[in-house]
């Protein structure tokens, strides 16, 4: 523990101490990390599985072995800035390159071409311990420090924290107890201390503006905890409440309606009951039984979601379908044309051998839909049989894909 006051809880002006004071030990079981065993074509793809290990070395520290390290330089930003006086805005403040493309998101400075597009690409992946699976300033880093505002969902990482803000903070920010991120740490606190650190006051609506230019990828404005409400969540086949609670939407701070079979439910149903905040939907694991033809499920999910969407635009607004590889490929098609998006392919592998595969239809941002289903090579049909064939018992589909929904804690109240 660093004493001289600096574990002293300090806040971003729209977080509440109440927030720091209540975090439980779902918190801090949060933070231990576990080796991931899941990809997904739409994020990993360049990425081998066995890079994917991700010892945990300590409470709050995470290290992240990717299959190139960072190349970039940025050893000399801030001397530049400092005493060569350059404008941060002309220098990319993730990779140190003069040749700017726009300006940063959060903090003050600009980003390349390359790393803006990391950035988009990246920025909201999440891991399924709840937290950001890169740095939120610069999208790489090796070494991650996450934030211990448990409002929080952000890791900044070892590079970023000695180059912007001085060497040899990310060593001292290891031993600080908890630590509260530089997007939390208050405006007023983003002084000399925090080097060429400086966070944009509107970096929330920043972030959005930065999606709705950059990319075809529109966003929600993430909210300030003082903003976010408890979430209201219908799920339909599938009961996501273990998911859900595992990453803090607890009691008092979710809502959840299961149902099981739809058949009977009409608009008035889901007006009584809503409005929901999120609806989500699956169809059983590969290896189960159904009850119904397969296609049922997708319709009857369609179904649902338009009555449960809003009329206006004004509130986030998420859903989300899986596909255990139960649908026939002309069930996918339509679902792609319906909700105007195509399927993220989620992978679960084991020893280099897959084990398990879930298609995914979701306006959650950390379900990059870039990389579309159909750009995959794999004989899903033959998966599907091998699947059935060598599998003892089934995982529910909504296992696979849990750190997918950390990102509505940036909209949602937890804990
Ligand atoms: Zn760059
Ligand atoms: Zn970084
Ligand atoms: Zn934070």
């Amino acid at each position: 523990m660093a004493g001289e006051g600096e574990a002293v809880i300090v806040l971003d002006s729209d977080s509440s101490l109440e927030e720091i004071s209540s975090a439980s030990d779902a918190v801090l079981s949060g933070k231990i990390r576990s080796c991931s065993d899941v990809i997904s074509v739409s994020t990993m793809e360049q990425i081998a599985p066995a890079t994917l290990l991700r010892p945990n070395r300590g409470s709050s520290v995470k290290e992240i072995t990717l299959a190139s390290s960072q190349g970039p330089n940025r050893e000399n930003l801030a001397y530049e800035v400092i005493h060569k006086k350059r404008r941060i805005e002309e220098i990319c403040i993730c990779c140190g390159s003069l040749e700017i493309h726009t300006q940063h998101p959060l903090f003050h400075g600009g980003i390349c071409a390359p790393c803006t597009e990391r950035f988009l690409e990246r920025f909201f992946l999440c891991d399924d311990d709840g937290f950001q699976a890169d740095c939120a300033i610069c999208c790489w880093g090796e070494s991650l420090v996450m934030c211990d505002n448990p409002a929080c969902i952000r890791c900044m990482c070892t590079k970023c924290l000695d180059t912007l803000v001085r060497r040899g903070m990310a060593k001292q920010v290891k031993e600080i107890n908890p630590w509260i991120c530089f997007l939390c740490l208050p405006l007023g606190a983003h002084g000399p201390a925090s080097g060429v650190l400086k966070k944009k006051k509107t970096w929330r609506t920043g972030l959005k503006h930065f999606y709705d230019q950059e990319s075809n990828l529109s966003i929600y404005r993430p909210l300030s905890p003082r903003e976010r409400t408890p979430i209201k969540v219908i799920s339909l086949f599938e009961n996501i409440s273990q998911e859900l609670q595992s990453l803090g939407f607890l009691g008092k701070n979710m809502k959840l309606k299961y149902i099981h079979d739809v058949t009977d439910v009409v608009r008035t149903h889901i007006e009584e009951w809503g409005p929901f905040d999120f609806v989500f939907g699956s169809t059983p694991a590969l290896a189960n039984s159904y009850e119904h033809p397969s296609a049922w499920y997708m319709y009857q999910y369609d179904r649902i979601l338009r009555y449960s969407r809003p009329i206006e635009r004004s509130r986030p607004f998420f859903w989300m379908f899986l596909d255990n590889l139960v649908l026939e490929e002309e069930t996918r098609d339509a679902a792609c044309r319906f909700w105007k998006t195509e399927a993220v392919v989620r992978m679960k592998l084991q020893n280099g051998t897959i084990q398990n595969v879930v298609h995914i239809w979701s306006n959650i941002p950390s379900v990059n839909s870039k990389y579309s289903a159909s750009s995959s090579y794999m004989d899903l049909f033959q998966l599907a049989k091998n699947i059935c064939r060598t599998r003892i018992f089934s995982e529910r589909p909504a296992t696979l894909i849990k750190e997918f929904f950390v990102p509505l804690k940036d909209y949602f109240r937890t804990f």
